[in-house]
């Protein structure tokens, strides 16, 4: 299947590491002209030329705490300038800090809707007006199956990301009449840097080897393993692409059949 998606412009925030730079060489290998964004100058650096070596693609990268307004704004108008104006839009951002009710407090909410909720606004936002002209834009948010299914200890997650989709859901009503979709990926276990993270807090907290947490953590989902970064950018450079022109407002879990749910 060709996905029509060669020399569309993307632009693919927090994308040095994990998922963000899995869907970064996705779409460079679809032909895509890419920029990756991070807060970190050398990871990000190293990221990038990967993707370059990997694809031969056009990568820009810059740097650009998701949390700061003016740096998502400097993002847009580097790549604008580099690249060309934004085709595909993928929303993403390190994930909010764990913990349970009596653990977080005012500032840590604060923090997380800063993180998670008004930087996908503001990316979103400084978007639109290209998409909007053009009567052609993809926007696909990597939030978490915690939208579906709460996960224990991550109420910042799970709170805020579920309300996150009912904002994808309500201006997916807006957006669809000039032909761009919005649509949220939610993804299950993968074997990130973020996930190895907090499971050795929790292993260092309760005692078990890392190794036997981890052992358990994959026998619960069913397919019986984590999932590979390259599955999750595949599922997003298809709902980013022509071929996915008839899905919007949608909420796919990509998660090897981890979250127990009819919906
Ligand atoms: P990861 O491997 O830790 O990568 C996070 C990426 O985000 C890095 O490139 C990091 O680079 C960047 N980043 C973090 N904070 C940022 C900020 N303020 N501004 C710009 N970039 C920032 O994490 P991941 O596993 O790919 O997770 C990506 C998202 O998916 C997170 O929201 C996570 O909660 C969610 N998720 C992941 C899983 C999973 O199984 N991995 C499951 C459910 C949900 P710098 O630190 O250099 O900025």
């Amino acid at each position: 299947m060709d996905l029509g998606l060669k020399d569309k412009v993307a632009l693919v925030a927090a994308s040095s590491k994990g998922l963000g730079k899995a869907t970064a060489l996705s779409l460079a290998g679809e032909g895509c002209r890419v920029t990756m964004c991070a807060r970190g100058t050398d990871v990000l650096a190293e990221a990038a030329e990967e993707v370059r070596q990997a694809t031969g693609a056009k990568v820009l990268e810059v740097v650009c705490d998701v949390t700061d307004g003016a740096a998502i704004t400097a993002a847009f108008e580097k790549t604008e300038q580099e690249l060309g104006n934004v085709d595909v839009l993928v929303v993403n951002a390190g994930g909010p800090k764990a913990g349970a009710f009596d653990d977080l407090t005012d500032d840590d909410w604060m923090e997380a809707y800063q993180l998670t909720h008004l930087s996908a606004v503001r990316m979103i936002r400084r978007a639109l007006p290209h998409m909007r002209a053009a009567k052609w834009g993809r926007i696909v948010a990597i939030e978490s199956s915690s939208v579906k299914q709460p996960v224990m200890n991550l109420h910042l997650s799970n709170g805020i990301r579920a309300g996150l989709v009912g904002y994808f859901k309500s201006i997916s009503d807006e957006l669809a009449k000039d032909n761009i979709t919005i649509n949220t990926v939610l993804p299950g276990l993968y074997l990130t840097d973020r996930i190895l993270d907090n499971q050795k807090a929790i292993a260092e907290r309760t005692g078990e080897a890392l190794a036997d947490r981890l052992e358990m953590i994959k026998n619960n989902i069913p397919m019986g393993r984590f999932g590979e970064p390259r599955e999750l950018a595949d599922m997003i450079s298809f709902l980013a692409s022509e071929r996915g022109s008839y899905v919007t407002g949608a909420v796919i879990q990509v998660d090897g059949g981890t979250t127990r749910g009819n919906f």
